[in-house]
């Protein structure tokens, strides 16, 4: 009860203390997106467990989808080593889970972009995504998953040492203290893991801890007991570290229960004191509360403005677990797929709106060279039966396989039939391999196949196109 109490006075905080200047949305209109060069419907900045998940839930939902992956693809994640809460994996290493997922959502065709965000403009919509190599992104929806970075102390001798002695990654940098003596500044969770990560190389680990007790799960702290080489050190606060010049030789510590101060010589500082969310490229877009988190609207991923969601650790202030966050990036992606359906977009519309805007304008082929030269994707039957029912004109599926070299050969010829017939025929494409309940439903065994679905729902198949010609004759027929 206490601790309820204590959560909600919690979350109380973090909404009375809202700060950080936002912008107002501009208006959103559908018919200005048609027509813009980079148009996707759904950029996923960050690619940790939030951002992974949104991105295998967009795709599900049937719309192009892309991260840009930032300048540590997988996140904090990729950092960790057992991973022992993930439901269905008993242990996992926490590089291992990130490479399941990103897999996964490649074969869903999520497309990733090893690039990183430099700025993103709200001035009208669709918003645009500047990446550090210059490339700009029209966003219909922009999910933030940007994660956070670990803290650092601000003592003296921090910065200077950053590097060469001084680290906030045991995983990454435990081979460099071979059979050296080492501290780890805090004592939650990621404390008593980096200890354990530092444990096959080095002849110490003294955990210093400023409270009289740790906050890392009890379990973490019976195992800590289990091994001589860790020690822990209660009430014990870092005010400097020291060195040679070139490298840590040492740590001042105030005893807060003894009251002074004292050298530990020591050849590795790890930090272990938790995390800033990355919010730096939204600060002045979308509101930030006191600590500098992402404000979300109610019990949604939504930010204040339309159209910007966020997940994980650019948002949750309280949780801060890696299935927390993967929840949350599914949330804010049923969330962008929503706002997308209330302003009209649904995946099969792209290309034939901006075939049909530019060639108002007399310049068919332009548009479909531009954002809208990839055909739409089918993933799963059941997204086919709400096409075939909503659809007023037939329906052609263009099955395939990636290995296909055919299916890629063909492809160009049906985009071209497709821009010709846009308002005859709308085409998708089914990997055969992903969407196999689409591909059982019609027997396909052999690609590329092509079927028909005509208004009444009557079926045609052949398996023996080669040419343009080939697929015009078909439909025709
Ligand atoms: P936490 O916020 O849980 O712990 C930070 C620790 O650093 C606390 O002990 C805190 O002390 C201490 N600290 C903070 N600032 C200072 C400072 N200036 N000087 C000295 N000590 C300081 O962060 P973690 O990164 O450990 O964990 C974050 C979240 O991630 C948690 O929810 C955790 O459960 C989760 N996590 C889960 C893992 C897993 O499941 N495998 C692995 C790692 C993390 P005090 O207690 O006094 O505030």
């Amino acid at each position: 009860m206490v601790l309820f109490a204590a959560s909600i006075l919690i979350a109380k905080l973090h909404i009375d203390t809202k700060i950080g200047k936002a912008q107002t949305s501009p208006s959103i209109v559908l018919e200005s997106a048609f027509g813009k060069e980079n148009l996707i419907p759904i950029v996923i900045i960050g690619s940790g467990p939030a951002g992974l998940t949104g991105a295998i839930y967009g795709r599900r939902g049937g719309v192009r989808t892309i991260v840009i992956e930032g300048d540590e693809p997988g996140g904090l994640l990729t950092k960790t080593t057992d991973v022992e809460n993930w439901p269905g994996e008993r242990t996992i290493l926490g590089p291992n889970l990130i490479k399941k997922m990103h897999q996964q959502a490649k074969e869903l065709g999520v497309e990733f972009v090893a690039d990183l965000v430099e700025r993103i403009d709200i001035s009208s919509w669709p918003y645009r995504v500047i990446t550090q190599e210059g490339v700009t992104y029209h966003a219909m929806a922009i999910l933030v998953a940007t994660g956070a970075t670990p803290k650092k102390l601000g003592v003296p001798g921090e910065e200077k040492y950053w590097g060469r002695g001084v680290s906030s990654c045991a995983v990454c940098d435990a081979a460099f203290f071979k059979d050296k003596h080492v501290v780890v500044v805090g004592g939650g969770d990621s404390a008593v893991e980096q200890a354990f990560q530092l444990l096959p190389y080095v002849k110490s680990v003294k955990l210093l801890v400023r409270k009289d007790s740790m906050r890392a799960a009890q379990t973490l702290q019976d195992r800590l007991k289990e091994q001589p080489k860790i020690t822990v050190s209660y009430a014990s606060q870092p005010r400097e570290i020291v060195g040679d010049g070139k490298a840590v030789t040492g740590i001042k510590v105030y005893d807060a229960k003894a009251a002074k101060e004292t050298l530990l010589a020591i050849d590795g500082v790890f930090l272990a004191i938790g995390h800033d969310p990355n919010t730096a490229l939204v600060k002045g877009i979308v509101p930030l509360d006191a600590s500098g988190y992402i404000v979300m609207e109610g019990r949604t991923q939504h930010t204040k403005i339309e159209g910007i969601f966020a997940a994980g650790e650019v948002e949750d202030y309280r949780y801060k677990q890696a299935i927390v966050s993967a929840g949350r990036g599914a949330q804010a992606a049923l969330d962008a797929l929503a706002f997308l359906g209330d302003i009209g977009y649904t995946p099969g519309l792209e290309l034939t709106k901006a075939a049909k805007k530019k060639s108002h304008k007399g310049g068919a082929q332009e548009g479909i060279k531009s954002a809208f030269i990839e055909l739409p994707e089918i993933i799963c039957a059941k997204e086919l039966d709400n096409l075939i029912s909503n659809s007023k004109i037939p329906i052609l599926l263009d099955f395939y396989t990636k290995p296909c070299s055919l299916c890629k050969q063909l492809l160009p010829a049906v985009v071209e039939l497709q821009q010709e017939m846009q308002d005859k025929l709308c085409v998708y494409k089914v990997d055969a391999e992903l969407a196999d309940d689409v591909a059982c439903r019609f027997n396909v065994r052999k690609v590329p196949t092509f079927i028909l679905i005509d208004t009444k729902g009557n079926v045609s198949r052949s398996h023996a196109i080669t040419s343009k010609k080939g697929l015009a004759d078909f439909i025709a027929a």
